[in-house]
Protein backbone atom coordinates (compact mmCIF):
# COMPACT_ATOMS: atom_id res chain seq x y z
CA UNK A 1 0.00 0.00 0.00
CA UNK A 2 1.61 3.28 -1.11
CA UNK A 3 -1.59 6.17 -1.77
CA UNK A 4 -3.16 7.23 0.68
CA UNK A 5 -6.88 7.04 1.61
CA UNK A 6 -9.18 7.74 -1.53
CA UNK A 7 -11.87 9.91 -1.32
CA UNK A 8 -13.93 7.54 -0.95
CA UNK A 9 -12.43 6.47 2.10
CA UNK A 10 -13.02 10.27 3.59
CA UNK A 11 -16.19 10.48 2.75
CA UNK A 12 -16.81 7.06 4.51
CA UNK A 13 -14.56 7.99 7.74
CA UNK A 14 -16.77 11.38 8.07
CA UNK A 15 -20.14 9.26 7.22
CA UNK A 16 -19.12 6.67 10.30
CA UNK A 17 -18.77 9.50 12.49
CA UNK A 18 -22.01 11.68 11.97
CA UNK A 19 -23.77 8.21 11.94
CA UNK A 20 -23.24 8.33 16.06
CA UNK A 21 -25.62 11.02 17.68
CA UNK A 22 -24.47 13.23 20.76
CA UNK A 23 -25.00 10.49 23.82
CA UNK A 24 -23.82 7.29 21.36
CA UNK A 25 -20.89 5.67 23.54
CA UNK A 26 -17.58 6.46 21.30
CA UNK A 27 -14.55 4.29 22.08
CA UNK A 28 -11.29 5.48 20.96
CA UNK A 29 -8.51 2.88 20.80
CA UNK A 30 -4.37 3.00 20.69
CA UNK A 31 -1.83 0.51 20.54
CA UNK A 32 -0.65 -1.21 23.16
CA UNK A 33 2.63 0.83 25.64
CA UNK A 34 1.29 3.57 23.58
CA UNK A 35 3.72 5.91 22.53
CA UNK A 36 3.66 9.74 21.69
CA UNK A 37 1.87 9.44 18.53
CA UNK A 38 -0.81 6.62 20.08
CA UNK A 39 -1.69 9.01 22.63
CA UNK A 40 -1.56 12.14 20.85
CA UNK A 41 -3.69 11.46 17.60
CA UNK A 42 -5.87 9.68 19.65
CA UNK A 43 -6.80 12.21 22.53
CA UNK A 44 -5.98 14.94 19.91
CA UNK A 45 -9.30 13.29 17.96
CA UNK A 46 -11.03 12.51 21.31
CA UNK A 47 -11.03 16.26 21.99
CA UNK A 48 -12.41 16.93 18.39
CA UNK A 49 -14.99 14.90 19.13
CA UNK A 50 -16.01 16.59 22.40
CA UNK A 51 -16.08 20.18 20.28
CA UNK A 52 -18.76 18.96 18.49
CA UNK A 53 -20.69 17.82 20.95
CA UNK A 54 -20.45 13.94 21.77
CA UNK A 55 -20.62 13.73 25.68
CA UNK A 56 -19.71 9.98 25.51
CA UNK A 57 -16.48 9.30 24.70
CA UNK A 58 -13.45 7.03 26.09
CA UNK A 59 -9.56 6.34 24.91
CA UNK A 60 -8.02 3.13 26.03
CA UNK A 61 -5.15 0.67 24.99
CA UNK A 62 -4.55 -2.38 25.38
CA UNK A 63 -2.36 -4.22 28.46
CA UNK A 64 -1.26 -2.52 31.55
CA UNK A 65 -3.23 0.78 32.09
CA UNK A 66 0.69 2.89 32.38
CA UNK A 67 0.24 6.56 31.23
CA UNK A 68 4.06 6.97 30.75
CA UNK A 69 4.93 10.05 33.01
CA UNK A 70 5.75 12.40 30.56
CA UNK A 71 2.29 12.32 28.89
CA UNK A 72 0.07 12.62 32.51
CA UNK A 73 -0.39 16.30 31.49
CA UNK A 74 -1.20 15.78 27.96
CA UNK A 75 -4.41 17.58 27.07
CA UNK A 76 -7.34 15.11 26.99
CA UNK A 77 -5.72 12.98 29.57
CA UNK A 78 -9.17 12.65 31.19
CA UNK A 79 -11.00 10.44 28.34
CA UNK A 80 -8.37 7.93 29.23
CA UNK A 81 -9.56 5.16 30.64
CA UNK A 82 -8.28 1.24 31.56
CA UNK A 83 -9.01 -1.49 29.26
CA UNK A 84 -11.80 -2.80 31.65
CA UNK A 85 -13.64 0.18 31.83
CA UNK A 86 -13.51 0.53 28.00
CA UNK A 87 -17.52 0.91 26.17
CA UNK A 88 -18.45 -3.04 26.18
CA UNK A 89 -20.64 -2.25 23.32
CA UNK A 90 -19.66 1.43 21.41
CA UNK A 91 -21.99 2.53 18.63
CA UNK A 92 -18.51 3.84 17.15
CA UNK A 93 -14.71 2.67 17.14
CA UNK A 94 -12.01 4.86 15.97
CA UNK A 95 -8.47 2.96 15.97
CA UNK A 96 -4.87 5.17 15.89
CA UNK A 97 -1.57 4.24 15.38
CA UNK A 98 -2.58 0.42 15.14
CA UNK A 99 -0.49 -1.63 11.94
CA UNK A 100 -2.08 -4.97 13.32
CA UNK A 101 -4.62 -6.43 15.50
CA UNK A 102 -2.45 -8.47 17.56
CA UNK A 103 -1.32 -4.46 18.51
CA UNK A 104 -5.37 -4.65 20.31
CA UNK A 105 -5.01 -7.24 22.08
CA UNK A 106 -8.51 -8.40 23.48
CA UNK A 107 -10.10 -4.91 22.21
CA UNK A 108 -9.51 -6.59 18.97
CA UNK A 109 -12.77 -8.20 18.85
CA UNK A 110 -14.45 -5.22 20.09
CA UNK A 111 -13.77 -3.63 17.19
CA UNK A 112 -14.24 -6.27 14.90
CA UNK A 113 -17.96 -6.61 16.52
CA UNK A 114 -18.96 -2.78 16.70
CA UNK A 115 -21.70 -1.19 14.25
CA UNK A 116 -18.92 1.20 12.91
CA UNK A 117 -15.30 1.75 13.03
CA UNK A 118 -12.64 3.79 11.40
CA UNK A 119 -8.47 2.60 11.19
CA UNK A 120 -6.38 6.01 11.52
CA UNK A 121 -2.92 5.08 10.33
CA UNK A 122 0.03 5.49 8.46
CA UNK A 123 1.95 2.06 8.61
CA UNK A 124 3.19 0.51 5.24
CA UNK A 125 2.47 -2.55 7.29
CA UNK A 126 -1.46 -2.24 7.68
CA UNK A 127 -2.85 -5.11 7.82
CA UNK A 128 -6.27 -3.83 6.53
CA UNK A 129 -8.75 -4.57 9.65
CA UNK A 130 -11.68 -2.41 10.35
CA UNK A 131 -14.66 -0.88 9.04
CA UNK A 132 -12.81 2.66 7.14
CA UNK A 133 -9.38 2.25 6.49
CA UNK A 134 -7.85 5.79 6.86
CA UNK A 135 -3.94 4.76 6.14
CA UNK A 136 -1.75 6.37 4.63
CA UNK A 137 2.29 5.41 4.61
CA UNK A 138 3.31 8.50 3.32
CA UNK A 139 2.29 10.67 6.51
CA UNK A 140 5.34 11.24 9.46
CA UNK A 141 2.33 10.30 11.72
CA UNK A 142 -1.01 8.91 12.55
CA UNK A 143 -1.38 12.64 13.93
CA UNK A 144 -1.43 14.09 9.89
CA UNK A 145 -4.74 11.21 9.39
CA UNK A 146 -6.09 12.47 12.46
CA UNK A 147 -5.62 16.03 11.46
CA UNK A 148 -7.10 15.49 8.34
CA UNK A 149 -10.33 14.07 9.41
CA UNK A 150 -10.86 16.38 12.36
CA UNK A 151 -10.92 19.39 9.58
CA UNK A 152 -12.97 17.16 7.11
CA UNK A 153 -15.41 17.14 10.27
CA UNK A 154 -15.02 21.15 10.24
CA UNK A 155 -13.77 20.93 13.99
CA UNK A 156 -11.56 23.74 14.20
CA UNK A 157 -7.80 23.59 15.70
CA UNK A 158 -7.22 25.14 19.01
CA UNK A 159 -4.70 24.65 21.56
CA UNK A 160 -5.50 21.63 23.19
CA UNK A 161 -5.94 19.71 20.07
CA UNK A 162 -2.92 21.50 18.71
CA UNK A 163 -0.92 19.94 21.72
CA UNK A 164 -1.93 17.17 21.13
CA UNK A 165 -1.35 16.45 17.03
CA UNK A 166 1.95 18.19 18.08
CA UNK A 167 3.36 15.87 20.37
CA UNK A 168 2.36 13.35 18.54
CA UNK A 169 4.00 14.85 15.39
CA UNK A 170 7.22 15.62 17.27
CA UNK A 171 7.33 11.95 18.65
CA UNK A 172 6.93 10.47 15.15
CA UNK A 173 9.39 12.70 13.04
CA UNK A 174 12.22 12.43 15.84
CA UNK A 175 11.26 16.40 16.51
CA UNK A 176 11.41 16.95 12.95
CA UNK A 177 14.87 14.97 12.19
CA UNK A 178 13.54 11.99 10.10
CA UNK A 179 13.28 11.36 6.27
CA UNK A 180 9.42 12.33 6.41
CA UNK A 181 9.73 15.90 7.61
CA UNK A 182 8.11 17.10 4.31
CA UNK A 183 7.09 20.85 3.45
CA UNK A 184 3.41 19.21 4.57
CA UNK A 185 4.88 18.13 8.17
CA UNK A 186 6.50 21.75 8.63
CA UNK A 187 3.11 23.44 7.61
CA UNK A 188 1.19 21.44 10.20
CA UNK A 189 3.38 22.10 12.28
CA UNK A 190 2.57 26.15 11.94
CA UNK A 191 -0.96 25.46 12.06
CA UNK A 192 -0.57 23.68 15.25
CA UNK A 193 2.01 26.45 16.78
CA UNK A 194 -0.27 29.03 15.45
CA UNK A 195 -3.38 28.61 18.09
CA UNK A 196 -0.59 29.47 20.91
CA UNK A 197 1.17 26.39 22.19
CA UNK A 198 4.44 26.50 23.44
CA UNK A 199 6.60 23.74 21.28
CA UNK A 200 9.85 24.43 23.70
CA UNK A 201 8.37 23.62 26.51
CA UNK A 202 6.39 21.05 25.14
CA UNK A 203 9.67 19.70 24.05
CA UNK A 204 11.24 20.05 27.50
CA UNK A 205 8.29 18.18 29.17
CA UNK A 206 8.12 14.95 26.69
CA UNK A 207 11.79 14.45 25.32
CA UNK A 208 13.87 16.26 27.61
CA UNK A 209 13.14 15.26 31.34
CA UNK A 210 13.72 12.09 32.62
CA UNK A 211 14.65 10.74 36.54
CA UNK A 212 17.89 10.25 37.49
CA UNK A 213 17.74 6.62 38.15
CA UNK A 214 16.42 6.43 34.25
CA UNK A 215 19.64 8.31 32.92
CA UNK A 216 21.68 6.04 35.28
CA UNK A 217 19.87 2.54 33.57
CA UNK A 218 20.57 4.58 30.26
CA UNK A 219 24.24 4.39 30.49
CA UNK A 220 23.96 1.14 31.93
CA UNK A 221 22.22 -0.15 28.68
CA UNK A 222 24.39 1.40 26.69
CA UNK A 223 27.32 0.49 28.28
CA UNK A 224 26.83 -2.83 27.25
CA UNK A 225 26.79 -2.31 23.61
CA UNK A 226 27.97 -4.35 20.92
CA UNK A 227 29.22 -3.24 17.69
CA UNK A 228 29.33 -5.91 14.88
CA UNK A 229 30.89 -4.22 11.93
CA UNK A 230 30.16 -7.41 9.29
CA UNK A 231 26.70 -8.22 10.58
CA UNK A 232 23.94 -7.14 7.61
CA UNK A 233 25.87 -8.04 4.92
CA UNK A 234 28.85 -6.04 6.40
CA UNK A 235 27.06 -2.76 6.93
CA UNK A 236 27.42 -3.24 10.50
CA UNK A 237 24.77 -3.83 12.87
CA UNK A 238 24.97 -2.26 16.70
CA UNK A 239 22.27 -3.87 19.64
CA UNK A 240 21.85 -3.89 23.08
CA UNK A 241 19.49 -5.31 25.59
CA UNK A 242 17.92 -4.37 29.00
CA UNK A 243 16.60 -7.25 31.15
CA UNK A 244 13.61 -6.85 34.09
CA UNK A 245 16.01 -6.67 37.01
CA UNK A 246 17.87 -3.80 35.25
CA UNK A 247 14.43 -2.12 35.70
CA UNK A 248 14.15 -3.03 39.57
CA UNK A 249 17.66 -2.49 39.84
CA UNK A 250 17.45 1.30 39.00
CA UNK A 251 13.57 1.45 39.99
CA UNK A 252 12.22 2.44 36.76
CA UNK A 253 8.94 1.80 34.70
CA UNK A 254 9.56 -0.49 31.13
CA UNK A 255 8.55 2.78 28.88
CA UNK A 256 11.85 4.33 30.15
CA UNK A 257 13.46 1.75 27.58
CA UNK A 258 11.53 3.16 24.56
CA UNK A 259 14.37 6.34 24.10
CA UNK A 260 17.18 3.94 24.14
CA UNK A 261 17.31 3.17 20.55
CA UNK A 262 17.66 7.06 19.82
CA UNK A 263 21.68 6.97 21.08
CA UNK A 264 22.13 3.62 19.79
CA UNK A 265 21.06 3.87 16.13
CA UNK A 266 23.63 7.00 16.17
CA UNK A 267 26.70 5.10 16.09
CA UNK A 268 28.12 5.68 12.19
CA UNK A 269 29.83 2.07 12.13
CA UNK A 270 26.04 0.29 11.78
CA UNK A 271 23.40 0.78 9.81
CA UNK A 272 21.31 -0.95 11.36
CA UNK A 273 20.27 -0.53 15.57
CA UNK A 274 18.39 -2.32 17.73
CA UNK A 275 17.22 -2.33 21.33
CA UNK A 276 16.17 -5.81 22.75
CA UNK A 277 13.90 -5.61 26.26
CA UNK A 278 12.43 -7.96 28.42
CA UNK A 279 9.03 -7.61 29.14
CA UNK A 280 8.35 -11.15 30.72
CA UNK A 281 10.49 -14.26 31.33
CA UNK A 282 11.36 -15.66 27.94
CA UNK A 283 9.60 -12.37 25.93
CA UNK A 284 11.31 -9.64 24.52
CA UNK A 285 10.14 -6.71 22.65
CA UNK A 286 12.36 -5.79 19.68
CA UNK A 287 12.98 -2.05 18.74
CA UNK A 288 14.78 -2.10 15.08
CA UNK A 289 16.03 0.55 13.09
CA UNK A 290 18.07 1.37 9.65
CA UNK A 291 20.18 3.97 8.58
CA UNK A 292 18.56 3.60 4.81
CA UNK A 293 20.19 0.31 3.62
CA UNK A 294 18.14 -2.45 5.15
CA UNK A 295 14.24 -2.36 4.98
CA UNK A 296 13.86 -3.76 9.02
CA UNK A 297 9.98 -3.66 8.24
CA UNK A 298 10.91 -6.84 6.65
CA UNK A 299 12.73 -8.77 9.18
CA UNK A 300 9.78 -7.50 11.76
CA UNK A 301 6.93 -8.83 9.91
CA UNK A 302 8.51 -12.05 9.11
CA UNK A 303 8.49 -12.27 13.36
CA UNK A 304 5.16 -11.74 13.55
CA UNK A 305 5.60 -8.12 14.23
CA UNK A 306 5.56 -4.52 11.72
CA UNK A 307 6.69 -0.75 11.06
CA UNK A 308 7.96 1.52 8.94
CA UNK A 309 11.15 0.44 6.20
CA UNK A 310 13.34 2.38 8.99
CA UNK A 311 11.62 1.54 11.72
CA UNK A 312 9.73 -1.16 13.05
CA UNK A 313 9.92 -3.75 16.10
CA UNK A 314 8.58 -6.94 16.79
CA UNK A 315 8.25 -9.61 19.98
CA UNK A 316 10.87 -11.96 20.31
CA UNK A 317 11.11 -15.62 22.20
CA UNK A 318 13.92 -17.31 24.17
CA UNK A 319 16.75 -15.81 25.72
CA UNK A 320 18.29 -12.17 24.42
CA UNK A 321 20.89 -13.83 22.58
CA UNK A 322 18.23 -15.71 20.71
CA UNK A 323 17.03 -12.83 19.48
CA UNK A 324 19.88 -11.10 18.26
CA UNK A 325 20.73 -14.80 16.60
CA UNK A 326 17.82 -14.48 14.82
CA UNK A 327 17.79 -10.82 13.99
CA UNK A 328 21.47 -11.60 12.79
CA UNK A 329 20.46 -14.56 10.54
CA UNK A 330 17.66 -12.54 8.72
CA UNK A 331 19.40 -9.50 7.78
CA UNK A 332 21.81 -11.70 5.75
CA UNK A 333 19.11 -13.66 4.18
CA UNK A 334 17.64 -10.01 3.76
CA UNK A 335 20.34 -8.41 1.98
CA UNK A 336 21.83 -11.69 0.06
P1 LIG B 1 9.45 1.13 18.45
O1 LIG B 1 10.76 0.50 18.19
O2 LIG B 1 9.57 2.62 18.58
O3 LIG B 1 8.68 0.49 19.54
O4 LIG B 1 8.57 0.86 17.16
C1 LIG B 1 8.99 1.25 15.87
C2 LIG B 1 7.90 0.98 14.89
O5 LIG B 1 7.64 -0.41 14.81
C3 LIG B 1 6.57 1.63 15.26
O6 LIG B 1 6.01 2.13 14.08
C4 LIG B 1 5.74 0.51 15.82
O7 LIG B 1 4.40 0.70 15.49
C5 LIG B 1 6.30 -0.72 15.13
N1 LIG B 1 6.31 -1.86 16.06
C6 LIG B 1 7.07 -2.00 17.15
N2 LIG B 1 6.83 -3.17 17.77
C7 LIG B 1 5.87 -3.79 17.05
C8 LIG B 1 5.17 -5.04 17.19
O8 LIG B 1 5.40 -5.84 18.10
N3 LIG B 1 4.23 -5.31 16.23
C9 LIG B 1 3.96 -4.46 15.21
N4 LIG B 1 3.01 -4.79 14.33
N5 LIG B 1 4.60 -3.29 15.05
C10 LIG B 1 5.54 -2.95 15.95
MN1 LIG C 1 2.98 6.43 14.65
Amino acid sequence: MTLGPSADQWAAAVAAVRSAGPDDEIQLICHVNPDGDALGSMLGFGLGLRRLGFTRVRATFPGDFVVPDPYREIPGVDLLVPESDAFAEPRLILVFDVASESRLGALAARVADAPASVVLDHHASNTGFGGVQLVDPRAAATSVVADGLLSRLGVPLDAEIAECLYIALATDTGSFKFDMTTVSVHELAARLIATGIRPGEISRRIFDSKPFGAMKLTGEVIGRAVLEPSAAAGRGMVWTYATLADLERHGQPPYVLDALIDPVRSVAEADVSMVVKQVAPGEWSVSLRSKGAVDVSGVAVSQGGGGHRLAAGFTGYGEASDVVDTVRRLLDEHLN
